[in-house]
């Protein structure tokens, strides 16, 4: 979406709000395709005593495989993000400022980076997945496999030396 900034930079106390969907279906995470639907976007620019600041909040919802056991799972979130809007940079070193290039400003480059940046590391069904056998590939949430336990080589050397 297009914000128009100009009204905003020459107007103190000028405030836009805006709210629209931020189609990201194309977008790949780890292999995926994981917004299936879209993603809501709203907040607002405004210019406060000189100073104008971005606020926008992200309500999605990913389709994505757990990490462990690979079950699709559904995946809620939302993202509150922050920024303080210049035309130009005195201090180069300051990174909390986003440098405004085109008053007329896309918004979408920027929402999608820092939904990115803001992503979980790590996909779960649920914090306890146990994830699948490494042997036969069984869901070891459902229960546990016939298989024999991998022993860790130092035990292993342990109890051999137990029995002997
Ligand atoms: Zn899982
Ligand atoms: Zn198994």
């Amino acid at each position: 979406m297009i914000l128009d900034l100009e009204p905003i930079f020459n107007n103190e106390g000028m405030v836009r709000e805006f709210s629209y969907e931020l189609d990201l279906s194309a977008q790949e995470l780890s292999g995926a395709k994981p917004f299936t639907s879209p993603v809501k976007v709203s907040g607002s620019a405004g210019n406060y005593t000189g100073i104008v600041e971005l606020r926008a909040k992200a309500d999605f919802v990913l389709e994505m495989d757990c990490d462990r056991c690979a079950k699709e799972i559904k995946v809620p979130l939302e993202m509150d993000f922050f920024h303080t809007l210049v035309t130009h940079l005195n201090d180069e070193t300051n990174d909390e400022l986003l440098l405004v290039n085109e008053l007329r400003f896309d918004l979408d480059p920027l929402i999608t980076e820092d939904i990115f940046l803001d992503l979980p590391a790590k996909f779960l069904c649920d914090e306890e997945c146990k994830g699948v056998c490494p042997k036969c590939g069984k869901d070891l949430n459902e229960g546990s496999c016939g298989c024999e336990k991998e022993i860790d080589p130092r035990l292993a050397a342990l109890r051999q030396l137990l029995d002997d």
